[in-house]
């Protein structure tokens, strides 16, 4: 396997947080997603999890897609996000844009892509869970239909997730139920082509990105900079960690400068020799 891509899963799957991925990640995946998407004529990108004490998305997912839209867009590829009616006016706000809401618009014909970034995906019985085992349904409307019965014919789908119960994981079902507490209860059926595996859904998607530098002799990834900007603008738009449930500049409980950690450690991944 390619060398710089294999350096990149191992920053990716760096598990401060403690989530247990480790049994989830597959060598490989992250170099076939990004080879899969310089083709691309339009990409659909889906986010955003809701948190129901919070009554507000989490800060995981969107602060990725961001980074991700922004790198396709670099490359000439356009890109439009989706997400669902509970999440909407948080991501409209915290800066995603074109937006579209499931359930209200269809997605563009030209689409030949679609990327999930920490998106719930359902469960055996077609409930959506948290981590944690809640069911999520009454909250969730059901986007990763566009990963299933809805795809596009011939699309390629990506997905991206750190828990087991995102879109995607159903690609390793059953290491999820094995390997993640409560696998069996949370663990999403649904499947993506490619399916990218990290310590958080966001470091998932720098990892894509930081890919399509490898390939595109770029620098594609988001400085620190913008990166918390993204999600301090998310944060004012009312956005949560998802796992603490307040407003402050931490996802999946963790600090801000673990994230600038990762992002420098991609970036130093993706420097020329
Ligand atoms: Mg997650
Ligand atoms: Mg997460």
């Amino acid at each position: 396997m390619n060398r710089p891509f294999a350096n990149l899963e191992t920053v990716i799957w760096s598990d401060p947080a403690g989530r247990g991925i480790a049994p989830l990640c597959r060598a490989g995946e992250l170099e076939r997603a990004a080879r899969a998407l310089p083709s691309a004529r339009r990409v659909a990108i889906v986010t955003g999890f809701f948190i129901p004490a919070a009554g507000a998305p989490e800060t995981d997912g969107p602060p990725g897609a961001l980074a991700l839209g922004r790198a396709l867009e670099a490359l000439g590829i356009p890109v439009e996000y989706w997400t669902d009616r509970p999440c909407v006016a948080v991501l409209d706000q915290g800066g995603l844009a074109p937006l579209h809401v499931y359930g209200e618009e269809a997605l563009a014909p030209e689409v030949t892509h679609l990327i999930a970034i920490e998106r719930p995906g359902r469960a055996a019985d077609g409930r959506y869970y948290s981590m944690r085992g809640a069911d999520l349904t009454p909250h969730v409307e059901p986007l990763d239909s566009l990963f299933g019965d809805g795809k596009p014919a011939g699309a390629v789908t990506i997905g991206i997730g750190d828990g087991g119960n995102e879109v995607g994981m159903g690609k390793v079902r059953p290491a999820v139920i094995t390997g993640i507490a409560r696998g069996a209860t949370i663990a999403s059926v649904v499947a993506a082509d490619h399916l990218i595996v990290a310590g958080t859904s966001n470091w998932g998607a720098w990892g894509l990105v930081a890919g399509l530098s490898l390939l595109s002799e770029m620098d594609l990834l988001p400085d620190e900079e913008r990166a918390r900007r993204d999600l301090e603008r998310l944060l004012a738009a009312g956005a949560v960690d998802g796992v603490t449930g307040r407003s402050a500049p931490t996802v999946d409980g963790l600090a801000w400068p673990v994230h600038a950690a990762l992002l420098a450690a991609l970036r130093e991944a993706t420097a020329r020799p």
